[in-house]
């Protein structure tokens, strides 16, 4: 497949004018400048657009895809987390589906190469593995009492073997969140998962959560003893969260802290040490209200930062390219590079753990998307994230997976 376009953003950063990218199979073969004019035959000419490494969710729940616009405010954190658990718990089996099926068109549309999807269900299994989207399902699990260990695990076992043969997709494990998921179940979901596998949590999202961890007190035990969770057999550990998940052992290669909206110093510090991805929600931690978010202190620090949605009951769409030109709006101290940077390659280097996508670059998997580029005057990077700007094609693993002109 040969694909020209006016501009193509490449591995050192620079951009390339007249560009011309080569796939092979399932790899990049070359990227070349060719004549301006110049496209020749079998080759798809994008025009004013950009190619891109794919872009990477790296957070999301797609079976709540139905939802978007059901929740109004997140302003009460205790009453947002009741209000979805109702809506879910009113979601029949088809609903699930259906709205998982949606949540995975969108996402080709949005430019998404690999996606990391908190599922409690797993009904998003099948319709990702149809999409072939490089997927990352994890079994979310909310547990406080140790006798439901073993039937969580007959579950996420059964839907390993379900994946079986899917190419691109991988079970994993998701340990809710500190306050529902006891530590046994941290301990126990990183032993079951392997190399290739991942663990993701919600971390440190609310203030509330810290205050549970250090005292066992506050709106989040409130809540707990609301839905009638085992609290008898839970302990304050009296740590931060970041401080928690270490000693737990969780803070290992293949593990995704999602949020890390509250963070001090030594949090920070060891998040470094320990070489820990940060998934950050930008347009769902504005629903919330949170205060600035730590991700310039975290990328200065050296700490891998890339970008989710969430789940459409706390944001508006499933595209990464609408997270980043959210905070092109809203944050100077991320330059578009930055923000190029947290929605391909560190996702890609966060999710995948290896250089194999995430750069536009021969030898590296064809995980790409193109976005479309005003005509007109200021840096390509720049244009990409105008208000008008829009995905052209998803390109995963060689095969196209979304074309614009197709619709
Ligand atoms: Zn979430």
């Amino acid at each position: 497949m040969k694909i020209r376009a006016k501009y193509l953003w490449r591995a050192d950063g620079s951009v390339l004018e007249n560009a011309l990218l080569e796939t092979r199979g399932k790899k990049i073969v070359s990227v070349r400048r060719i004549g301006a004019k110049r496209t020749g035959r079998g080759v798809r000419d994008l025009g004013d657009a950009i190619i891109l490494p794919g872009f990477v969710n790296a957070h999301t729940h797609l079976e709540l895809s139905s939802l978007r616009g059901r929740v109004r405010s997140g302003r009460d954190f205790a009453r947002w987390l009741e209000k979805v658990r109702g809506l879910r718990a009113g979601m029949t089996a088809r609903d699930l589906r259906l709205s998982s099926r949606a949540g995975v068109e969108e996402s080709l549309r949005s430019g998404t190469t690999t996606i990391v999807d908190h599922g409690y269900t797993g009904t998003s299994l099948r319709p990702l593995r149809a999409a072939g989207l490089r997927a990352h399902l994890v079994f979310e699990m909310i547990a406080l009492h140790p006798d439901r260990i073993s039937i969580l695990e007959k579950t996420y076992r059964r839907m390993v073997r379900e994946s079986r043969g899917s190419g691109l997709l991988r079970v994993g494990v998701a340990p809710h969140a500190p306050y529902t998921a006891s530590a046994e179940l941290y301990r126990s979901a990183r032993k079951w998962i392997g190399p290739e596998q991942v663990l993701s949590t919600h971390l440190s999202e609310h203030p509330a959560e810290r205050e549970f961890l250090i005292s066992g007190e506050g709106l989040l035990r409130w809540l707990l003893l609301r839905r009638n969770m085992a609290l008898h057999t839970w302990e304050a550990p009296r740590l931060s969260p970041v401080r928690y998940m270490k000693s737990l052992g969780v803070l290992r290669r293949g593990t995704l802290l999602v949020h890390c909206n509250y963070l001090n110093g030594g949090d920070i510090r060891i998040l470094k040490e320990r070489r820990m991805p940060v998934v950050y929600c930008p347009r769902s931690h504005a629903f919330f209200q949170h205060p600035r978010h730590p991700v310039g202190r975290l990328r200065r620090a050296g700490v891998c930062v890339a970008l989710g949605t969430d789940s459409l009951t706390s944001n508006r769409s499933l595209s990464i390219l609408d997270e980043m030109k959210f905070l092109a709006g809203k944050r100077r101290d991320l330059a578009p590079l930055d923000l190029f940077e947290m929605g391909t390659r560190d996702g890609a280097r966060a999710v995948m753990g290896n250089q194999q996508a995430g750069v536009v670059a021969r030898g590296r998997l064809s995980d790409v998307t193109a976005v479309s580029v005003s005509p007109g005057r200021g840096r390509p990077l720049e244009r990409a994230l105008d208000d008008d700007s829009r995905v052209l094609v998803t390109i995963v693993n060689g095969k196209v997976v979304f074309d614009a002109s197709a619709e």
